[in-house]
């Protein structure tokens, strides 16, 4: 599995699957996630809809897929990140189950290139550096035969920062 790094807007990245950092209610939000639905069109909404009303809303840690709409990628998979509130231990394990309950759902796909944001490094105020950690040691810990690339998207300078360090 291959690992890259790109500044910019995740809505814009051709890959087979994009992360979103959804909020539980899969009903759309700031940041990232209302990029993604608007940039998406109303479809991406009305599956997330579907899956409330099948399952309930998505707790932190999980991860669900729609398809992508007019995005270039052929799923989004929404997955709900932790509210930063000083607990390390309790944050850290549900942001790593993030990335990881978003791979094997890729996985399962048969998804070859994946796009991740920061997940919970904006609105949800976890520590940007600790996230990066944890989300790099993830992705490196997951063994895939199927997917061959993962991408972290960042949208600001600070975290670009953190991931070029990390991934060299
Ligand atoms: P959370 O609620 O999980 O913190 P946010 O969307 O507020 O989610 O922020 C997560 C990360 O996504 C932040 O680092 C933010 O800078 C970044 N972000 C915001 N818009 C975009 C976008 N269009 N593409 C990629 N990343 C984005």
């Amino acid at each position: 599995m291959n690992t890259e790094l790109i500044k910019g807007d995740i809505t814009k990245i051709p890959a087979d699957a994009i992360v979103n950092a959804a909020n539980s209610s899969l009903l759309g939000g700031g940041g990232v996630d209302g990029a993604i639905h608007r940039a998406g069109g109303k479809q991406i909404l009305e599956e997330c809809i579907r899956i409330r009303n099948r399952q309930g809303k998505c707790n932190t840690g999980e991860a669900v897929v729609t398809s992508a709409g007019k995005l270039p990628a052929k799923y989004v998979i929404h997955t709900v990140g932790p509210v930063w509130n000083g607990d390390e231990v309790k944050c850290s394990k549900l942001l790593s189950d993030c990335y990881r309950k978003s791979l094997e759902l890729a996985e399962s796909l048969g998804v070859e290139t994946i796009a991740f944001p920061n997940i919970s490094t904006g609105i949800y105020k976890f520590p940007k550096e600790l996230a990066g950690k944890i989300a790099v040691e993830t992705v490196k810990n997951f063994q895939s035969e199927i997917i061959k690339k993962v991408i972290f998207v960042c949208f600001d300078e600070e975290n670009e920062e953190i991931y070029k360090k990390l991934l060299n």
